[in-house]
């Protein structure tokens, strides 16, 4: 199978990586060249543009920022479905809002080429040992074409209905990501300020009833104060609004999501753009 990857961020570079360690025929192709390098070390054939990188692929993976990102890789001039051949497949795993999934499939089917919405669960140690979930949107006979390329990042395959079912319960999840790692900053700064240990108390939600993987994770970089991007700040910002615009259309205020979304525009503003989200508790300790 030829699999193209577009975007070779946090997510697309440990997703590449893992594509070209279990030997498909790999095509890379990022925004800043300097990113691709590394996968041309490990064997990829490195592309110069994205419409070059999926001109003989079968399947074309996009791990991109946003819809903004992701409108231009596909269908701008130099996008991929300029050169996608019919038959082929495309994927696009971004977190992205249903709207804009619904319009890209509609382009992507009117040129002959299958597609799956196939967003992620998991993070950066997720993609670099694949081991990420996906939820995926599409016709189950496309999912079943790409699964060994699924397969070859993460076991964990959710096939959640037609296109956009994927992208939809994405929202639906890092809505609530988001909502408990803005409510575990509160948390923890509250325990610092009270006088008590800041580990012992983290540790306590952790093991309780709050204690998601998410917090339990997020709280141990909080009070380590180890902000290394694992998940980009302004990206769980975008997450919240994509999920507040998608609810609001089906008629359900995220009034949570917008209060959630307030401290990680802050950080960002603040300077913590590139930081991880557990940076998000420093503006609670100024
Ligand atoms: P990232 O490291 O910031 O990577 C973003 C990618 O998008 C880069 O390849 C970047 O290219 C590209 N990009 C941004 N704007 C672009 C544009 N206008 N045109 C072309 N390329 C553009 O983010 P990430 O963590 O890999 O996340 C990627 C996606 O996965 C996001 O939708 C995110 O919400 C989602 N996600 C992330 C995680 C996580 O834990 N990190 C988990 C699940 C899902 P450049 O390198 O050229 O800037």
């Amino acid at each position: 199978m030829k699999v193209s990857v577009l975007g070779l961020g946090i997510m697309g570079a440990g997703m590449a990586r893992q594509l070209a360690q279990k030997g498909f025929d790999l095509t890379v192709w990022n925004r800043d060249a300097a990113k691709a390098a590394p996968l041309g070390a490990a064997g990829a054939r490195v592309a110069p543009t994205a419409a070059d990188a999926a001109r003989d692929a079968d399947v074309v993976f996009a791990m991109l920022a946003d819809d903004q990102a992701s409108r231009s890789v596909w269908l701008g001039e130099q996008g991929a479905l300029a050169t996608m051949r019919a038959g082929a497949i495309a994927v696009e795993s971004s977190t992205l809002t249903v709207d804009w999934i619904l319009e890209l499939a509609a382009a992507v089917n009117s040129r002959g080429v299958g597609f799956l919405d196939a967003p992620v669960t998991g993070s950066k140690a997720q993609a670099e040992s694949g081991a990420l979930s996906f939820l995926v949107g599409g016709p189950a006979e496309l999912l079943d074409r790409v699964r060994p390329a699924f397969t070859a990042m993460g076991g964990n395959i959710a096939h959640l209905g037609q296109a956009g079912s994927g992208a939809m319960m994405k929202l639906i999840n890092n809505f609530l990501c988001g909502v408990q790692v803005a409510s575990l900053a509160e948390a923890i700064a509250m325990a610092e300020r009270s006088g008590l240990d800041a580990r012992q108390a983290a540790a306590v939600l952790g093991a309780g009833s709050p204690g998601s993987p998410l917090v339990r994770i997020i709280g141990q970089r909080m009070v380590d104060r180890a902000y290394d991007p694992n998940f980009f700040v302004p990206l769980m910002a975008k997450d919240l609004d994509y999920a507040r615009r998608t609810f609001a259309r089906a008629g359900i205020e995220l009034r949570s999501a917008d209060v959630a979304r307030e401290p990680f525009i802050a950080a960002e503003r603040a300077g913590f753009g590139e930081k991880d989200i557990a940076s998000i508790i420093e503006l609670l300790r100024r």
